[in-house]
């Protein structure tokens, strides 16, 4: 449909242009635009119109005088929000927003919103986030929320070019499954004809099964569903991960494709996405290579030392992780973590058994990432999910790909939407989700 020319009623024959396509170039010419009613100013003899599309906004102005009657009388009934087609005649005008005007031969409403709106796109009256949620349509048409999803998709883009240029394949991984993955809280379950299933909390046992059948590198960016009853700004209750699993590598090696992955999309979308980085008032930086890394018992030292103990073996707590990252400006990874502290799939030290080859990548306080090098031998896979008090009967499948033939190999989970967080600087995890799923929030 772009700069197609339309044939219009036989009549005129127009392109039809986004907002910020409209240049010097275009100054005489009738043009076509479709949009949204931003904004109405009426001084009776001449009404201003600010239309809006998904590039921007031009300024459509109305003199009695100057335009047909039907014309005039429609723009002096149109509603704001509502859908509207403007063929009309470019002009420059200093005084308009972006230095151009439309003055128009047709204007027709394509379809009238009601008044008043139930959220004010405009922004002049500011709202609670649960109520843009709550009219998240609405609350999308802002450019500013927009800004946030182009750089979203503009993520997940690069995220996939650049696994595809290091030998990944995509994969589609099942979310219904009948096991937990780590172990049996944090589930959804869910009714299965006769059977009880779940909701999957992580693509992890489908993707090490992956290796065992010889596919070496593989990533997956798929929903992951956590039932956690905590409600924080960086939780949610349905995710997106972005999960990478490969063959004949080890941790460091992951890390090493984790950190150029970030680098890669903080590098593509301040090249693509500069218009949307300014919108959000947004410079950004590109992350300098290799990443710190800071040992679990260094963390737990600096914590300590700013008044914070955790006993050894257990997670960081988010008080802890505040204080830790005052020292780490910048992303770092949290390494050699103790063994009872991570999944039972963590690979231990050979020489250290009570620490394993895992690592947390982090940005602040915020946890992106986390990842490991994976127990490959079957024996000590029993042995570990024994430990962690399961059973190996309810990892028929997953255990039995140890038993043929499985790689040594490694792999990482990056939360997507902490990913975007961490990026655009969002205050609440829900500002880069469309549609967020937390404990109150089901609908839309
Ligand atoms: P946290 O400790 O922050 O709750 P986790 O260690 O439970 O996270 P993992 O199981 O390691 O999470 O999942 C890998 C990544 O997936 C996390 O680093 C995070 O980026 C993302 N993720 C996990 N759970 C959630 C969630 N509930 N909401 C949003 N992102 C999540
Ligand atoms: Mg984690």
């Amino acid at each position: 449909m772009r700069n197609k020319k339309d044939k219009d009623d036989g009549m005129l024959e127009v392109i039809r242009k986004y907002t910020a396509e409209i240049g010097d170039s275009d100054i005489g010419k009738t043009v076509k635009l479709y949009g949204w009613v931003h904004e109405i100013r009426d001084h009776g003899g001449i009404v201003f119109v600010i239309l809006r599309d998904r590039e921007g906004f031009i300024q459509v102005t109305v003199p009695r005088k100057k335009v047909d009657t039907d014309v005039f009388k429609t723009v002096k009934k149109v509603h704001r929000e509502s859908v509207i087609e403007v063929i009309g005649t470019v002009k420059a005008e200093p005084k308009a927003p972006g230095g151009y005007e439309i003055v128009p031969q047709k204007f027709v409403i394509l379809n009238e919103a009601d008044a008043p709106l139930p959220l004010d796109v405009a922004e002049k009256v500011p709202a609670e986030l649960d109520t843009r949620l709550d009219h998240r349509y609405l609350d999308l048409r802002k450019p500013k929320i927009q800004a946030i999803f182009r750089i979203r998709h503009c993520v997940l883009k690069s995220v996939r070019e650049f696994l595809c240029e290091e030998g990944f394949i995509e994969v589609n991984t099942p979310k219904i499954v009948s096991t937990a993955t780590e172990g049996g809280t944090e589930l959804f379950p869910i009714s299965y004809f006769e059977k009880e299933a779940f909701l999957n909390q992580s693509p992890q046992l489908y993707k090490q099964v992956l290796m065992a059948a010889g596919l070496e590198r593989v990533f997956e960016i798929g929903p992951i569903f956590r039932a956690e009853e905590h409600n924080t700004v960086r939780h949610l209750n349905e995710a997106v991960s972005i999960d990478i699993e490969a063959s004949f590598i080890d941790h460091e090696g992951v890390m090493n494709i984790l950190e150029r992955l970030i680098k890669r999309v903080y590098e593509d979308v301040s090249e693509s996405c500069s218009r949307y980085l300014k919108w959000l008032g947004i410079e950004l930086e590109t992350p300098k290579i290799p990443f710190k890394r800071l040992s679990y018992d260094e963390a737990l030292n600096i914590a300590e030392r700013k008044g914070e103990s955790i006993p050894w073996g257990e997670d960081i707590s988010t008080p802890a992780l505040k204080l830790i990252s005052e020292d780490m400006p910048e992303f770092y990874f949290i390494v050699d973590w103790p063994t009872k502290s991570k999944p039972f799939y963590a690979m231990p030290y050979k020489d250290k058994p009570e620490i394993c080859k895992s690592f947390d990548l982090m940005k602040g306080y915020i946890e992106l990432a986390s990842g490991a090098q994976r127990i490959h031998v079957y024996n000590l896979l029993v042995k570990r999910i024994e430990e962690c008090g399961m059973s190996i009967d309810s990892f028929g499948f997953y255990i039995e790909s140890f038993r043929y033939g499985m790689p040594p190999h490694a792999g990482w989970g990056l939360g997507a939407d902490r990913l975007l967080m961490a990026m655009l600087n969002l205050k609440n995890i829900r500002e880069g989700v469309l549609f967020p799923r937390d404990r109150n929030r089901l609908v839309p």
